[in-house]
């Protein structure tokens, strides 16, 4: 769906910047049907579902309407459970970070009730709650809720099932009539119905309407990974089948720009677009990917927007996207003009509801796979050196070395050795060192929603948890690239790379004896498919590109330059 930009929708500077912050391109449908009517003072019925951006569709209005300079509560927000307040509660400080004087807290059973209290008696604006402790503080009169402007519900019928009627009731009852209030629910049942007409004043129901689309050409299946292993996981995924043009969806611009270096970094030919990419760069960047010397796009869904290429043989949800209709766009992406196409999704925690609701909506299902091993990838890649090696042979063209391949066999290196010992060199210069993953879940897919019985973490502290029953870690050898540059040295960028046979010791002769670096000055130096990148102190910067601007390297020229990162590579 179409949604028109957050600028367009009434919030006040300060959310607009915060959201700029966070990189939201664009609202999502809940958020843009919400927010307008919820800014003009309307009670509201959202039905939309985990994963929808909901929780901004009502923060932000929530947050537009309060006054900072008010010490206390003029916002209440209930939810199910102490893991969706907290959540909750985060999304009001990131989306409120450049509203000073705002204090929101979060108030649930199973904690101590002193710190709560102290949060309370602070003059917190903003209270995210369950709603039993919330009720105890009220009762206790250390919860004032005569001045709430605007009363939120999230997941009410999560709430209802969960045995909290009595206690909204109560909660709710005690709020001035006059308040606004917003109900979310990601169904509608008698229960939420009910409330509704108890405590709504004529809301308005906004419903994001779904069209079931299928995408029966493509190949649909997911993996359990943490944020922080998504760039490892995707590099594993790549590695056991290179596509030869794939797309990575992210959600946010900041997504898109940490993950595309994270691609180059490892030596993978990616680029990436979103909406601050200006209009040539794009069409450079679409180019490139057209011809295939980018093989990775990385993009936002507007970015993507009218992409049309028909040879893209997978695309990945690096993050989920808001909106299932996004997730049938990306996904089309793939799987065109007769051909096979896969899309993978990266999912993590609670995400998988989202997941199961866009199954719901494409009528499709989406099947979980395991994560490659490290040995696996390993042995994948051997395999495929293996393919181009028998190619290459049965093809006839390379040059025989026949005197050095004999001096090795005189000196009684047999022939498996030698041959073993090449393709060991080959999968090192590829260069991509498997790296850690963290799992500490036991990836089973949890009951589908309906049959999760929640049980209620007010009183008792019991948690409702999403999680399987093993806890699991395991780690293996560190990730081989960092990112920054050290102090005092600057990043140069080198238009030769292994395709062209360049070779790091290479580069490093080049450097030491006809630029005349002294001896170990030289930091990182990366080599990646058409390009080289090496670590220089910033001193000799100008006497590098000096000295190498006629030099060549394997015969060729080329160009050094200050590397201004992977959209200015071309
Ligand atoms: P929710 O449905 O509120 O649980 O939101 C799901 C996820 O979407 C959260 O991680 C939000 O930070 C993210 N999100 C919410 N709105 C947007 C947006 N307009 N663009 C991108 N991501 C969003």
């Amino acid at each position: 769906m179409d949604t028109p930009p957050f600028s367009e929708l009434g919030l006040p500077d300060t959310l607009l910047a915060a959201i700029e912050t966070l990189g939201y391109e664009r609202p999502s449908p809940i958020q843009a049907m919400s927010i307008p009517p919820a800014l003009l003072g309307k009670d509201l019925v959202g039905l939309s579902a985990t994963g929808s951006g909901k929780t901004a569709a009502f923060t932000l209005p929530a947050l537009a309407k309060l006054d900072v300079k008010l010490a206390y509560p003029q916002v209440l927000i209930l939810c199910p459970t102490r893991e969706l307040a907290v959540q909750v509660c985060e999304e009001v400080h990131r989306l409120g970070a450049k509203m000073h004087g705002l204090q929101a807290t979060p108030v649930y059973g199973g904690a101590p009730i002193d710190r709560q209290l102290r949060a309370l008696r602070n003059g917190a604006q903003l209270v995210v709650g369950t709603p039993g402790r919330l009720l105890d503080h009220l009762r206790r009169g250390s919860f004032d809720a005569s001045r709430i402007k605007m009363a939120i519900l999230d997941e009410a019928d999560r709430m209802l099932d969960m045995g909290f009627k009595d206690e909204m009731d109560e909660l709710l009852a005690a709020l001035p009539p006059d308040r606004q209030t917003l109900f979310f629910s990601a169904t509608m049942n008698p229960g939420v119905s009910r409330l509704i007409q108890k405590f709504g004043n004529s809301p308005e129901i906004i419903e994001i309407q779904q069209k079931a689309r299928t995408v029966s050409t493509v190949e649909q299946s997911y993996f359990e990974v943490r944020q922080r292993s998504k760039v490892e996981v995707l590099s594993r995924i790549l590695d056991m089948n290179p596509p030869r043009l794939g797309i990575v969806f992210c959600n946010t611009k900041r997504s898109v720009d940490e993950c595309t270096e994270d691609l180059v970094n490892r030596g993978y030919a990616a680029d990436r677009l979103h909406g601050d990419i200006t209009q040539q760069m794009r069409e450079r960047v679409l180019k490139r990917f057209r011809d295939g010397a980018v093989e990775i796009l990385v993009a936002t869904d507007v970015a993507a927007r009218g992409l049309d290429i028909d040879e893209i043989d997978i695309v990945f949800n690096y993050d989920l996207p808001t909106d299932p209709e996004d997730y049938v766009h990306r996904i089309g992406r793939t799987g065109r003009a007769g051909r096979s196409g896969r899309a993978v999704s990266f999912v993590y925690g609670r995400e998988i509801y989202r997941l199961q609701s866009i199954e719901r909506y494409t009528r499709s299902v989406i099947k979980r796979e395991r994560i490659p091993s490290v040995e696996q990838v390993e042995g994948r890649r051997a395999d495929l050196i293996f393919d181009d090696l028998k190619e290459r042979l049965e093809s006839g063209k390379f040059e025989n070395y026949q005197d050095n391949i004999d001096r090795l066999l005189e000196q009684g290196h047999t022939p498996t050795d030698i041959a073993g010992a090449l393709v060991t060199m080959i999968r090192e210069a590829s260069g991509r060192e498997g790296g850690a993953i963290e799992e500490d879940r036991e990836p089973e897919r949890p009951a589908r929603r309906e049959n999760v019985r929640p049980q209620r973490d007010d009183h008792g502290g019991h948690q409702r948890d999403d999680r399987g029953p093993r806890q699991e870690r395991f780690e293996r050898a560190p990730r081989g690239e960092s990112q920054g540059t050290e102090a005092g040295m600057t990043r140069l960028f080198l238009s030769l790379g292994k395709t062209h046979g360049v070779m790091a010791k290479e580069i490093v002769g080049m450097l030491y004896r006809e630029v005349g670096l002294p001896d170990g000055c030289l930091g990182r130096i990366s080599l990646f498919p058409k390009h080289s990148l090496v670590d220089v102190p910033e001193q000799f910067v100008s006497q590098v590109m000096d000295r190498t601007r006629n030099a060549r390297l394997r015969g060729r020229p080329f160009r050094m330059d200050v590397d201004r990162g992977p959209g200015d590579r071309g």
